[in-house]
């Protein structure tokens, strides 16, 4: 026997939890199925735990650089590991707690523990319980991605789950993945104390971004000392001695790395592939990724897909977008859809890079006529006055519409200032807007009127210095 629920939503990641609650609120009864922490990837192994230890490592660089700011701080700078990890871990717990006693205590909504499984399209087993709905949500997430990879088998290996129980330095972390997620955790661990080396196969960092902006990622990690080994093809790993040892056959540089510790980043999955969709005809893409609309629908009516785990974003605001389009769909009678959102995201090395819509390839693919403004933060007063000068922003625009089309702000508070550009690029209002707007001063924003004063024909295969 089932019991029957007027809605089933499996996951307590980022859309999962807030739909319960619009769902229940409308005076549906409500299951929801969560198998392991509540939060899922981003509250207990992934934005938060992860920015609050790019904190300490951000308190440990200022420490190390006082001096420069007229500030003593005599001796070594010492990073306290295990403090580290009680800070990151208090702060995670207050969000998980917080949110696990909020879905147990809602009224209509019922939660269970365990592994969700579907039996058909319209019923699911947890444990020895069986559920079912007309309606089913998946908010199932994803999890690092382990590639086949020679010696992997042998040797003990980080990922970013496992990362989270480090209260120690290591010597010399090695980490395979110059992405987003292998950069944040280099650099904090650098800055930490760990002698770092980020191994990438790619000729260059984080491919999916122009190459001004990869460049001048690879330029602010060196230079703190961090070393990168790109072009690293047929990369394989062994023992040696205690340590771990990297074959990495790159174009230039020693053909091996030996350190003391590995983290894997080299991309996620979704936790799609023990969900039994087979029984629910739930269609899913050739990596795993449920199939969805731009209404988030998946092939089976009655089962959509939120974050993750359908291959639209991969980000907790594109998870949580997803919840509020799905709502507004089924509770509010409108019609949003996920082709409506303007790509958005940062990554939180320091100084962070804050992204808004297409990068300059996609633009020039596109064909489009577009023009292109960019300025250095070492023209930034604010930057200079802060001490950190580093990276650029750029801006590029429609010739005939005059509407932003896509930015880029590397430097300090990239992830913030991104945010007055893509506000006014949710308006489709022209860039002349932002042009004419009074900043305040000193600011890094102030600067972004007088860039798009010079702006120049985005080239066919580069952009101005
Ligand atoms: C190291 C790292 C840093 C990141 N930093 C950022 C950042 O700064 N900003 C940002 O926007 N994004 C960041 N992300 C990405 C972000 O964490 C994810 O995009 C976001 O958590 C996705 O949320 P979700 O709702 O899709 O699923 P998740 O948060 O992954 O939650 C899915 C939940 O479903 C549960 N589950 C899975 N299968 C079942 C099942 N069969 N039965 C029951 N329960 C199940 C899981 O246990 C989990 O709790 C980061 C990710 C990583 C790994």
């Amino acid at each position: 026997m089932s019991t029957s629920y007027d809605a089933i939503i499996l996951g307590a990641g980022q859309a999962g939890p807030s739909l319960a609650g619009r769902l229940a609120a409308a005076g549906m009864r409500v299951a929801l199925v969560e198998r392991k922490l509540f939060g899922g990837t981003c509250i207990n192994t992934g934005c938060i735990p992860t920015k609050t230890m790019v904190a300490s490592a951000h308190a440990a660089h200022v420490v190390r650089h006082a001096a420069d700011y007229g500030v003593a701080a005599p001796g070594d700078v010492r990073v306290d590991m295990k403090r580290v990890k009680e800070r990151k871990d208090a702060i995670s717990g207050h969000v998980r707690t917080g949110l696990e006693s909020w879905l147990k205590d809602m009224k209509n909504l019922t939660v269970y523990e365990g592994h969700a499984r579907f039996v058909s399209a319209r019923e699911l087993s947890v444990g020895a319980e069986r559920l079912a709905a007309d309606r089913i949500f998946l908010n199932v997430g994803g999890r690092a991605a382990v590639p086949a990879m020679k010696g992997l088998d042998e040797i003990p290996y980080l990922t970013n789950s496992s990362m989270m129980d480090v209260d120690f330095l290591p010597e010399h972390l090695i980490v395979v993945g110059g992405s987003y997620i292998g950069l944040e955790f280099g650099q904090m661990f650098r800055r930490f104390g760990s002698e770092v080396t980020i191994v990438e196969m790619g000729p260059r960092l984080i491919q999916r971004e122009d190459e001004d902006v990869s460049t001048a990622i690879a330029g602010i990690l060196e230079r703190e000392g961090i070393h990168l080994r790109l072009n690293a093809e047929c990369i394989a790993l062994s023992r040696q001695a205690g340590k771990i040892a990297a074959q990495v056959n790159c174009s230039s540089g020693p053909p091996e790395v030996v350190g003391t510790h590995l983290l894997l980043a080299v991309g996620r999955r979704p936790n799609t592939d023990d969900l039994g969709l087979e029984n629910a005809g739930v269609a899913v893409d050739q990596r795993g990724y449920v199939v969805v609309d731009d209404q988030l629908r998946t092939s089976v009516p009655g089962i959509w897909a939120l974050g993750d785990c359908n291959g639209k974003g991969a980000f907790t605001h594109t998870s949580f977008n997803d919840f509020e389009i799905v709502a507004a769909n089924l509770l509010d009678g409108e019609t949003r859809r996920v082709s409506d959102r303007i790509t958005a995201y940062a990554l939180y090395i320091d100084p962070p890079l804050g992204r808004a819509g297409a990068t300059d390839a996609e633009i020039r693919k596109s064909g489009r006529r577009a023009l292109v403004a960019k300025r250095a933060m070492a023209d930034v007063k604010r930057a200079v006055i802060k001490g950190d000068p580093q990276g650029f922003m750029k801006i590029v625009v429609d010739a005939e519409t005059k509407r932003i089309l896509g930015a880029a702000v590397l430097g300090t508070g990239g992830d913030e200032i991104v945010h007055s550009i893509l506000d006014v690029m949710y308006t489709k209002a022209p860039y002349t807007v932002v042009q004419r707007a009074m900043h305040i001063h000193p600011t890094v924003s102030e600067l972004i009127p007088t860039m798009l004063g010079n702006l120049a024909p985005l080239a066919s295969g580069g952009h101005p210095g």
